[in-house]
């Protein structure tokens, strides 16, 4: 036996197990056993690539990493969807973290994330920490299928049986929206997410609703999509009075403000859901205004949900830790992956915080199923965004996780269990032009303010 053999084996404690030391035996070295798994360990591995796939099989830029290793057919897959900048993020992994990544042992998911993190020297912001979600979700799914588990079981295990779910119903008016919720409880969901157009105004998440576009350029002296607030908060509790009314008490409304109020209005409006019982009020304020949270909390019993435009810990730890908050809304991609997110869910759940990543078409087939694995495997977990994949989606993410009665359900394949088809994938190249990854920036007050988001 080599001398490196024999202190991988003393290390592995099948010798302090009393096999090779039992007295009747002698203290000869016995060589492990195959049937032992724990001394064998794995064959070491390095990084032998690390790529991006850009596609866009349901017209909204996708940013996949592909790691590939020195064992011939073991790859990971992450997500590093930040649809907004997806070029730019495509620049900071393939011009910055493959050259620093190449050779590295892929085992090592937590030293790769925290050197990854200051190989910059300036660190944070979505594009950095995106490109580094890529490779980390990636490094999960190549440590899964070594173990041939699917990843929840790496995490943890299953602590339930499926996700909930929340789906998205949004219209021009009451009888749309309401038409909408029907059709989600009819499909099995429990929870539904309800916006609707603001008469004359550009409405965030009703769809439809052009809002009074103006002719010409935008900008501050000629507004062409305008947004003014006070009809909005008189209208939304309106609009959970008729659906409660009509579709009945069992469904959970959601709603997203989507940061659009101030303080005032915001107070006013959660103070006026509370007797519909929402099951969460979402980005009542933008971040910029954490320190509102104190305020608002202490003013209102609605739910509040916050966080999808968080990237690190110095704006989600105070809230959390303050008890401001009642959902964390993080996109797992946006603070650095799974290695983070885990730690955020962690976290949460000490202080009665529950998960609620932010999951819209703008989060990768990859990334749901990444985040699926922990809420899987996390107590506190409280809701999944989202009611499945587009079918041209599914074809180029094959094995994406399946919808069924409310429940996001994981695949039982190693890993993630999603095959990336690049060869289809490239056949969904970006869209160029105006699209939906282009609106934010452009929707203003009535005098020209541009608002947040
Ligand atoms: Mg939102």
């Amino acid at each position: 036996m080599q001398r490196r053999d024999v202190l991988r084996w003393l290390s592995s404690g099948v010798g302090a197990g009393g096999v090779a030391f039992a007295p009747s035996r002698g203290l000869a070295f016995q060589p492990p056993s195959a049937a032992a798994p724990a001394a064998r360990g794995l064959p070491p591995l390095r990084i032998t690539d690390v790529k991006t796939v850009l596609t866009a099989p349901n017209g909204i830029r996708l940013v996949v990493v592909k790691v590939t290793t020195s064992e011939p057919g073991l790859y990971g897959v992450g997500c590093a969807t930040f649809t907004q900048r997806a070029y730019a993020v495509d620049t900071a992994v393939e011009k910055y973290l493959r050259p620093f990544l190449l050779g590295r042992n892929p085992d090592e998911i937590e030293d790769i994330w925290q050197s990854s993190y200051v190989s910059s020297y300036w660190r944070n912001g979505p594009v950095l920490f995106n490109a580094m979600s890529g490779v980390d979700e990636a490094l999960w799914d190549i440590k899964a299928k070594r173990a041939s588990m699917p990843l929840y079981q790496l995490l943890g295990g299953k602590v339930r049986k499926g996700a909930d779910l929340y789906y998205h119903a949004s219209g021009r008016d009451f009888a749309e929206v309401e038409d909408q919720v029907r059709w989600a409880v009819e499909r099995g969901f429990r929870h539904v997410r309800i916006q609707v157009a603001v008469e004359g105004v550009s409405t965030y998440g009703a769809g439809g609703a052009a809002g009074a576009a103006a002719a010409g350029e935008d900008g501050p002296t000629n507004p062409t999509r305008v947004w003014e607030p006070s009809a909005y908060v008189r209208l939304v509790p309106r609009l959970f009075e008729h659906i409660r009314a009509k579709v009945g008490e069992e469904v959970e409304l959601l709603h997203d403000v989507h940061e659009r109020v101030t303080l005032p209005q915001a107070v006013q409006l959660c103070k006026e859901l509370e007797k519909y019982r929402p099951f969460f009020i979402e980005d009542p304020l933008p971040p910029e205004e954490n320190e509102h949270f104190r305020i608002l909390r202490q003013q209102t019993s609605a739910p509040l949900a916050m966080g999808e435009l968080f990237n690190t810990q110095h704006e989600y730890v105070p809230l959390v830790a303050g008890r401001l908050v009642d959902f964390i809304r993080c996109h797992v991609s946006q603070i650095g992956g799974l290695s983070m997110a885990r730690k955020v869910a962690a976290l949460c759940e000490f202080f009665g915080v529950r998960t609620a990543w932010h999951g819209p078409g703008d989060t990768s087939p990859v990334g749901h199923a990444s985040q699926l694995a922990l809420e899987l495997a996390s107590y506190n977990f409280g809701i999944h965004e989202g009611a499945g994949f587009p079918p041209e989606t599914r074809d180029v993410f094959r094995g994406c996780p399946e919808v069924k009665d409310g429940y996001m359900l994981a695949s039982e394949a190693p890993g993630h269990g999603i095959e990336v088809d690049e060869k289809l994938a490239a056949k969904f190249p970006y869209p160029e032009g105006p699209t939906f990854d282009y609106n934010w920036g452009r929707t203003r007050r009535r005098d020209g303010t541009v608002i947040r988001p």
